[in-house]
């Protein structure tokens, strides 16, 4: 590999960008959460299916910037079919990441390609909907299965 860093790190977020994984709507669905960043005009529509302390699938629609949407994508990659305490873990990873917080990287996969946005923080909202959202979705989920 010649690409420097940054360049393969772009290529990964167009690739994510331009070919969502998990795309689209789950039935049934343990919960359905839409999330939006007004600042950006970032827009993600999220489902959940939780079963037996797993994130068993999911899947989303949006629209907005380059950055919200292969953010997204990456995201449920990296959460599909895991356990829900290491969804939890991986949001604060990613979380501690775009603050600037020193992290283990082998936790995060393609998702490091999104360091980098740290530098930017307008942009930072951006990478974060999807994982806000996901938090949201598992809030709701968690509640409607007592
Ligand atoms: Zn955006």
């Amino acid at each position: 590999m010649s690409l420097p860093l940054d360049e393969l790190y772009r290529e990964i977020i167009l690739d994510h960008y331009k070919q969502p994984r998990n795309r689209g709507e789950l039935d049934p669905h343990s919960a359905r959460v839409e999330g939006n960043n007004p600042l950006c005009g970032d827009e993600i529509q999220l489902d959940v299916r939780l079963n037996d302390g797993q994130l068993e699938d999911l899947a989303f629609q949006g629209r907005g910037c380059s950055i919200s949407q292969a953010s997204a994508s990456m995201m449920t990659e990296a959460v599909k079919a895991k356990p829900l305490d290491d969804v939890h873990q991986l949001i604060d990873i990613f979380k501690d990441m775009m603050r600037g917080q020193p992290v283990d990287t082998e936790e995060l996969g393609d998702l490091e390609a999104l360091e980098g946005v740290q530098k930017f923080p307008v942009r930072i909202k951006c990478a974060l909907l999807a994982w806000t959202t996901l938090e949201e979705a598992l809030k709701e989920a968690n509640g409607s299965t007592t």
